[in-house]
């Protein structure tokens, strides 16, 4: 029997207009069973492993178990959504004072299911967990994953499969279509009483500004302009980047088609409903950009009483979008190519590297990895004369720099990962995951670990996939 977990919940969510949310407590399961937990994520919260909780079957004391309603677009169509197979447990207060959202993901049906089964297959549920921990280990801003419990149930897909629960952890589930939502929806104070939420909850340092509201939409689209950089930076490809897949809080959330990119090609798309490549590699900056415009419009009431004002105010924040992006990008690729100067030719240097890497069908991950240690790893970018050149004028910008070869060295591996989570190994871990074996999966989250660590365990989980992967589909 599992010890009880300290639980400490202040569930501020149940405080906004009841517009935002449904009461629903979790349909219980069969035969629950404990298939992964993350003790480290637990010791920060402060609990421990509790199988009913995690399955649903026991409501901790203090929660007040909700489903969230939120709108959105999806693939640029308006629809009515929320949380459809997701329970919001609670609100757990650390001992250091921080909030996080609990959610249960595949708990079963709620008001807002429409023809789902409210139901998760374990395969889909420990994608998400090896691949938001992998984020957060890359040091991107990101939901986590605290467990997962299978069911006894089989849930029916294509197939049957067996069902699972995800416990997610955020900083909120607060997202740029439950403003949509609150717009379309609610009323004008409606919509202030969810901003003034999200002040007091993400950003509460703006509370006493004078335009708190004009305020809200810059920090948001800051924070979003760094999120995207850094998804860029990684080759990280979310795959539905829909309105109701935005969060405010600037975290990467609900992890669908989501794959990191092998081979470098600005067009690359997983997911197998983005037949029109919308969410492709290259446009999530502009796809981010034109989220927040919808964002925008929720707020344009609270911006200005003249409408015109409020439109012009809007715009001119998100067309800072793309400056903000481009900043951290560049400050991103210059350490990923040891640059410590801010030289004005570094631009073209670092778009030739990637337009020689489409060019030779270079992995990303990889390429960047070889830089760093200044090594020809066989692919063919490294035996071709315009590499040669290219690698010629690199030298010359890291020899015009005060800092030694090994300073740029130690920028790079810190920018650089060894390890990403790639779609053949993180496949061939689940795999065995539905079998049971879960001996692939915690070696492959061990090395997923420390990204920047370079250790001799990541080079296993390196190597690169085989042709047949190269055309790899996902599907939600
Ligand atoms: P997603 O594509 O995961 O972002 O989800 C879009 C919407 O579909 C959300 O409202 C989800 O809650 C809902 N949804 C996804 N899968 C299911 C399911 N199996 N049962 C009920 N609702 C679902
Ligand atoms: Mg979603
Ligand atoms: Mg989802």
């Amino acid at each position: 029997k599992l010890e009880q977990g300290k639980w400490n919940f202040n569930n501020s969510y149940t405080k906004l207009p009841k517009i935002f949310y449904t009461k629903q407590s979790p349909t219980t399961v069969r035969a629950p069973k404990l298939i992964i937990f993350n003790s480290s994520l637990a010791s920060s919260l402060g609990v421990s492993p509790q199988l009913e909780v995690f399955a649903g079957n026991e409501i901790p004391k203090g929660a007040e178990p909700l489903a969230q309603a939120y709108a959105g677009h999806q693939f640029g169509h308006f629809t009515m959504l929320g949380d459809g197979r997701a329970i919001l447990l609670g609100e757990q207060i650390t001992d250091s004072g921080e909030r996080f959202d609990i959610q249960l993901k595949g708990s079963g049906r709620t008001p807002y299911s429409r023809g789902g089964d409210g139901r998760a297959a374990l395969g889909p549920m420990l994608r998400e967990y090896i691949i938001s921990e992998a984020m957060h280990a890359l040091g991107i801003p990101t939901t986590r994953s605290l467990a997962v419990v299978t069911t006894g149930e089989s849930v029916m897909r294509e197939e049957n499969l067996p069902g699972a629960v995800l416990t997610r952890v955020s900083a909120s589930h607060i997202r740029v279509g439950t403003f949509e939502y609150a717009s379309r929806f609610g009323t004008s104070e409606d919509v202030r009483s969810l901003a003034d939420y999200t002040i007091t909850r993400h950003f509460p340092s703006i509370a006493t500004f004078e335009n708190k509201y004009l305020q809200l939409l810059r920090e948001v689209i800051k924070r979003q302009a760094s999120l995207i950089s850094k998804w860029q930076l990684v080759g990280f490809v979310h795959g539905v980047m829909n309105t109701d897949n935005m969060a405010i809080s600037g975290e990467t959330i609900d992890y669908g088609p989501c794959a990191f990119m092998d081979v470098y090609d600005p067009t690359t798309v997983f997911s197998s409903i983005d037949s029109h490549g919308r969410y492709s590699y290259e446009n999530q900056p502009k796809m981010a950009v034109w989220n927040l415009a919808r964002f925008a419009e929720t707020l344009l009431p609270l911006l200005h009483d003249d409408k015109n004002k409020a439109v012009s105010l809007a715009q001119e924040e998100l067309a800072k979008f793309e400056n903000l992006y481009q900043d951290h990008w560049l400050s991103g690729m210059r350490a990923k190519l040891g640059l410590f100067n801010n030289d004005v030719e570094d631009i073209s240097l670092i778009k030739d590297i990637l337009q020689l890497m489409q060019q030779h069908k270079a992995d990303y991950t990889k390429t960047f990895q070889s830089l760093t240690f200044d090594k020809n790893d066989g692919q063919t970018l490294f035996s071709s004369p315009d590499y040669h050149h290219w690698h010629e004028r690199w030298q010359a910008h890291l020899g015009q720099q005060s800092n030694s070869w090994d300073e740029s060295k130690e920028l790079m591996k810190s920018h650089n990962p060894a390890i990403i989570p790639r779609n053949h190994r993180v496949e061939e871990a689940l795999d065995v995951a539905n079998e049971g074996d879960l001996s692939k999966m915690h070696q492959l989250l061990n090395a997923l670990d420390n990204p920047y660590g370079y250790t001799p365990e990541q080079e296993e989980f390196s190597t690169l996939p085989a042709p047949e992967f190269c055309h790899y589909q996902t599907f939600c």
